[in-house]
């Protein structure tokens, strides 16, 4: 097994259960914006609407045909109109709450926090993500894994997003590492997995799911445990 020098990780969906926190946000400001009241009688047909724009937006996002502005103005507004409420202003209320109470939310994936306690000791370890930046930063403080990361480095921050080279060269430059020397772990194959390879740095896809796929990675995990034995 090759020696890395030093470990990229993706944050969302990779080690911050989105999933799960964001399910949670929504169940609580469902409840808190009466939406039952409102006409949605189902959390699960809100919840799934949400899921369906929420990934188009940010399959959007990252093909680089909107902006982060769009997504916070679109997301609930497209969520309020497909569930049947004709409320904008409450769409956009709702939506800043979300923003607001998202990122406080703590759940991290399955053995993320034990991988992360093994790695800990042996590699500089930093974060590589799309998103807003103060969100990433609070997500990784509510969830209490900022310690072990030397630095996270956003789209924001590095003027650049996945699956650009170029953010994961200004990452590998801020720590003085080179792409032969590290390796990047994350769930999406064309931001994470695409994106570092064109960086010339290995890959380990973390493929939860085990959704089939053609791409070119290193190493292939359905479990963050697995690191164990790669690194
Ligand atoms: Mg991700």
């Amino acid at each position: 097994m090759k020696k890395y020098a030093c470990v990229l990780f993706d944050l969302d969906h990779t080690l911050w259960d989105y999933e799960a926190n964001a399910e949670e946000t929504l169940r609580e400001l469902f409840a808190r914006f009466r939406m039952e009241e409102r006409g949605v009688t189902s959390f699960r047909f809100f919840h799934e609407t949400f899921r369906r724009v929420n990934l188009d937006l940010w399959d959007r996002y990252d093909r680089g045909l909107i902006g982060q502005d769009v997504i916070r103005t679109e997301r609930f507004t497209r969520v309020f109109y497909d569930t049947g409420v004709d409320d904008v202003r409450a769409a956009l209320e709702f939506s800043a709450r979300y923003l607001e109470e998202l990122p406080l939310k703590k759940s991290l994936l399955p053995h993320a926090r034990e991988i992360l306690d093994y790695l800990h000791p042996r590699y500089p370890m930093t974060i590589v993500t799309n998103g807003f930046d103060e969100i990433q930063t609070t997500k990784i403080q509510s969830a209490g894994i900022g310690h072990y990361f030397r630095q996270v480095v956003t789209s924001q921050r590095a003027g650049s997003k996945k699956p650009s080279r170029k953010i994961f060269e200004f990452a590998l430059r801020q720590s003085g590492h080179t792409p032969e020397t590290a390796v990047m772990i994350g769930d999406n194959l064309q931001t994470d997995i695409a994106g570092a390879d064109a960086a010339g740095i290995d890959t380990i896809f973390y493929n939860p799911a085990q959704t089939p796929h053609q791409a070119r990675v290193t190493h292939e995990i359905t479990t963050l445990e697995e690191l164990r034995r790669l690194l």
